[in-house]
């Protein structure tokens, strides 16, 4: 058993003893891309991070596979929009929302994307399919694969023809009968393929290869347009199945992981293998196969509905935890990312972070190992010396939810005076205490609405039990402060008085003092004095712990809250 499952690629790519390795993920830039990409994406930076450790020279390519045509889009984009633009490469498709001045529809999904790679402390180059097909280097690849057109096809039927069934065998069969591999983009009307009215998709394929001339013809399925161009001209795009295995060879990828649809047995990873072997001479990538990541129980998809961004997820929570979520799990095994559960994955990070600096007994070696060497992994930037500060997320989830009373100083200073912090530990600033705040509103609120939507008492339940949820209104309407009996009247205005009379409260002598007043002073069950507090405070008949709860709650506003109960 290895220390961790990355080990295992680490291993059989250092078999290959390279001083130079590249690494290569992909996605289509169909829409808004979905966080799921950052599975493959994280797995090669930490495998980036190993080997230049090792004093390996390691290139990581992300390829936004923007020459690759619009089959379709998703709901959100204008109906006429998608009509005009159906069959055409991304990258030849403007940008899809008004006034917002980028190049193209490619450019806008895939910068969104790209955009938050510096703050998951992700690097890696990009490199754009379409620029790539205007190079001489992938013209070279595109004229080897039509000079070899024959032998890619036996390899393709070898793979796939024991996949299908007789009907689709002979529809096979047929079709590779003049079948060529390329396609081209029609230089009439920009498309390169067409989607006929029944959903069938019919690429401009390359009807005849003129080996002397060095030209494709071709007859577009979109407008009829009959062509002639050189193979040079930019205007043609290798077949998805030899596409991959040629960027393979021009880039000499040592590992390239491969969702479960890329796979699939006959898929494109295994033909790919072939091709880039036989026909282009290099052995290939080591394959990393890896599962999806979905968010709470749905799969997402980036043509489909459900997309939750990269740029969301930071907008909510920390990445470091993402990181984490990606490297802790096998990944063959899939992984549920949910939002509301993201106290528990601090829980986890701390653990790690305590084991890591031996600041916490590990259970066992095993899991000493493994977080010895996942954690480096999971931070941003490099690793710090001494353990770093921390604002635990409840706390903060409590300040969040006191900014309608406290001012930003105010709950900057609780937050900061609740931190043991030691000379040489670098203190929060201001500034960073802002976006913490800020990230941590919009996580509650994100469960907020998690919480509406969901129906199962018992799941909200432990929810709730897991983070405390409250608002505090900034004034309690009189009627309901009249509902207030005399005696929890005469309790509160008693806690007043304790209030202003001592100072250095902690949260038990809080919590022991509202028993005294009910049991001693008023003689009523402890019960009444709680619910009276919670109505003064919340408006509300429960809330969180109440001891801790008051403790964080500032002084004078307190007391002018009380003061309520006597105008
Ligand atoms: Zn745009
Ligand atoms: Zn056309």
């Amino acid at each position: 058993m290895s220390v961790h499952w990355l080990e295992e690629t680490v291993q059989e790519i250092s078999k290959r003893n390279l001083t130079e390795i590249t690494l290569s993920t992909g996605k289509t830039p169909s829409g808004h891309i979905h966080i799921g990409i950052l599975r493959e994406i994280i797995i090669c930076d930490a495998l980036r991070r190993i080997f230049e450790k090792k004093g390996i020279t390691v290139s990581f390519y992300l390829f936004i596979d923007d020459f690759d045509a619009a089959k379709r889009f998703p709901s959100y984009i204008d109906k006429d929009y998608q009509k005009n633009n159906l069959g055409k490469p991304f990258t030849l498709i403007p940008c899809p929302f008004e006034d917002c001045g980028c190049e193209s529809y490619a450019y806008h999904f895939g910068n969104e994307l790209i955009s938050t790679f510096k703050q998951f402390g992700i690097k890696n180059e990009i490199i754009w399919t379409y620029e790539l097909y205007q190079k001489k280097e992938m013209h070279e690849k595109i004229k080897i694969a039509l000079d070899n057109t024959e032998k890619i096809k036996e390899i393709l039927k070898k793979y796939i023809l024991p996949t299908l069934d007789d009907d689709r065998k002979k529809q096979f069969n047929d079709m590779q009968k003049t079948w060529i591999p390329v396609m081209i983009v029609c230089e009439k009307c920009n498309k390169i393929q067409d989607r006929t009215k029944d959903g069938s998709i019919h690429p401009n394929r390359a009807i005849k290869y003129l080996k002397k001339e060095q030209t494709v013809m071709y007859e577009c399925p979109a407008c009829g347009y009959r062509g002639e161009t050189s193979i040079y001209s930019g205007k043609l795009k290798l077949n998805w199945r030899i596409d991959w295995p040629a960027k393979w060879a021009l880039f000499k990828a040592t590992c390239e992981p491969a969702g479960k649809d890329h796979s699939v047995k006959g898929g494109a990873y295994d033909t790919g293998i072939e091709i880039c072997q036989e026909i282009y001479n290099y052995e290939g990538p080591i394959k990393l196969r890896y599962e999806w990541l979905r968010l709470g129980d749905q799969d997402m998809g980036t043509s489909k509905g459900i997309v939750f961004t990269p740029e969301k997820y930071l907008e909510l929570a920390d990445p470091e935890i993402y990181r984490m979520l990606i490297l802790r799990t096998n990944p063959m095994k899939h992984i549920s990312l949910r939002i509301e559960e993201t106290s528990q994955y601090h829980d986890y990070y701390e653990k790690m972070e305590n084991i890591f600096y031996e600041v916490e007994e590990p259970e066992s070696k095993e899991e000493y190992d493994f977080y010895k060497y996942m954690y480096p992994l999971t931070k941003v930037n490099d690793t710090p010396e001494i353990k770093p500060i921390r604002i635990p997320l409840k706390l903060l989830s409590f300040l969040s939810q006191t900014q309608n009373i406290l001012s930003l100083d105010k709950l900057y200073n609780k937050a900061i005076s609740s931190l043991r912090i030691e000379k040489a530990e670098k203190i929060i600033s201001i500034e960073d205490f802002k976006v913490l705040l800020k990230r941590t509103e919009t996580w509650i609120n994100e469960v907020k609405d998690e919480l509406t939507r969901i129906t199962d008492h018992k799941i909200k339940r432990n929810i709730l039990n897991k983070i405390d949820i409250f608002t505090i209104p900034d004034t309690i309407p009189k009627d309901l402060i009249n509902t207030l009996s005399d005696k929890q009247k005469k309790g509160l205005i008693l806690f007043k008085k304790f209030l202003l009379e001592k100072d250095n409260l902690d949260a038990d002598s809080i919590q022991n003092k509202i028993f005294t007043i009910a049991k001693e002073e008023l003689e009523v069950p402890p019960r009444n004095m709680f619910k009276a507090f919670y109505l003064l405070l919340l408006g509300n008949k429960s809330g969180p712990r109440l001891g801790p709860f008051i403790l964080m709650l500032d002084k004078e506003w307190l007391v002018k809250r009380l003061n309520q109960l006597e105008d």
